[in-house]
């Protein structure tokens, strides 16, 4: 009799537990070769759903079948800058706004980059702000002032980062330390490339490529199919590596959009974010072995689609604030581990979830 209760016993345990393991198992994932971050700075879900209307072509967005959201607000700051936005997923840790790559205290944190590199991968950022930019910067850097650009420029000596292309060739060539630091980048193994000129892809594994002194030109001033270009030339060289790379793309002045309250300027910049993310899930779709995310380090703006005549069924933009805002942002997946991404989380989880799935 002891020998049946002790078995009745088990067996219920058996079915709470799986009932309790099947509700938080995940479904079986392959590891992803590579992982190409894709961050829409300041692009909220507003932003995302006002550009919809003018996409020429695919609507990037409706292609992913993952969709998460994010939590953003900082160690300090419900409100999140791109320093602390970008950090909290470089190093999985929230910090306070205006870090780059450092913690809550100033203090270093190892970054997805590193751990990149540390197992064997490449590193790269394609970004339309400089490459020393709070968001890029907080992937390679580990300063304690995005303010710092020089400082920030320097760290690239660390190697953390094979492949940098942005702007911002002046905190390279005109420094007030007057370190000409092109020569020891060179000097470290780097190609360097100064070219305002339209982007001319080139071939090396070690390459930092500035197209112009600070931020690059809007797409209104004629930036064009620029970050299309730098972010293909970038997958090209990375993915040599056959051990894999971690790519960061950023369409960086869809903010800058909205702290303009522009809507036109924004929207241009959304229009050419969602062609770069067609491209790279075109290339995804193929490889087979890309994990693509893509998010936001918050929204900026307090963008509102209000009403405008009933027949038309149009909006009107609208701005509340020329500033960042709290609101969750949204997060897409596609290919391997994709998963993962699905459901509300902080955004220091996209570093967990990264390493995890990584092995890391
Ligand atoms: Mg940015
Ligand atoms: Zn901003």
């Amino acid at each position: 009799m002891k020998k049946i209760r002790a078995c009745i016993f088990y067996l219920a345990l058996l079915c709470t537990g799986a009932a309790n393991f099947s509700f938080t198992l995940l479904p079986s994932v392959t590891k992803p070769r590579n992982i190409i971050l894709m961050i829409g700075d300041g692009m909220g879900l507003a932003q995302i759903s006002s550009a919809m209307p003018f996409y020429n072509g695919v609507n990037a967005f409706e292609r992913f079948k993952v969709i998460g959201l994010s939590k953003t607000s900082s160690a300090d700051n419900y409100v999140t800058d791109s320093g602390a936005g970008a950090t909290a997923i470089s190093i999985g840790k929230k910090t306070y706004n205006n870090a780059i790559g450092v913690d809550k205290d100033s203090m270093p944190q190892t970054g997805l980059f590193e751990l990149a590199k540390l197992n064997g991968l490449s590193t790269g950022v394609a970004v339309t702000s400089s490459i020393v930019h709070a968001t890029p910067a907080s992937f390679y850097a580990h300063i304690k002032n995005r303010r710092w650009y020089e400082d920030i420029a320097a760290s690239l000596l660390n190697k953390q980062c094979d492949i940098a292309i942005g702007g911002g060739y002046q905190f390279f060539t005109n420094r007030k330390d007057k370190r000409y630091l092109t020569k020891e980048l060179e000097q470290s193994g780097y190609k360097v490339i100064i070219d305002s000129g339209s982007f001319k892809p080139i071939t090396n594994p070690r390459f930092i490529y500035l197209a112009a002194a600070d931020g690059m030109p809007r797409i209104q001033q004629g930036r064009g199919d620029f970050l299309q270009k730098a972010s293909l030339c970038a997958i090209e060289n990375l993915s040599k590596n056959k051990q894999g790379y971690m790519l960061m793309i950023e369409g960086s002045q869809i903010d800058w959009g909205g702290h303009e309250m522009n809507f036109d300027y924004m929207k241009a910049e959304l229009i050419d974010f969602n062609n770069v993310i067609n491209m790279v899930l075109d290339m995804a779709v193929r490889d087979k072995h890309t994990l693509v995310i893509v998010t936001a380090d918050h929204e900026t703006g307090g963008l509102a689609l209000t009403e405008d005549d009933k027949q038309r069924m149009q909006f009107i933009p609208k701005y509340t604030y020329h500033e960042h805002t709290g609101i969750m942002v949204p997060v897409f997946a596609y290919g391997p581990g994709a998963e993962s991404f699905g459901g509300i989380y902080e955004n220091t989880s996209l570093f967990d979830k990264i390493n995890q799935l990584m092995g890391w």
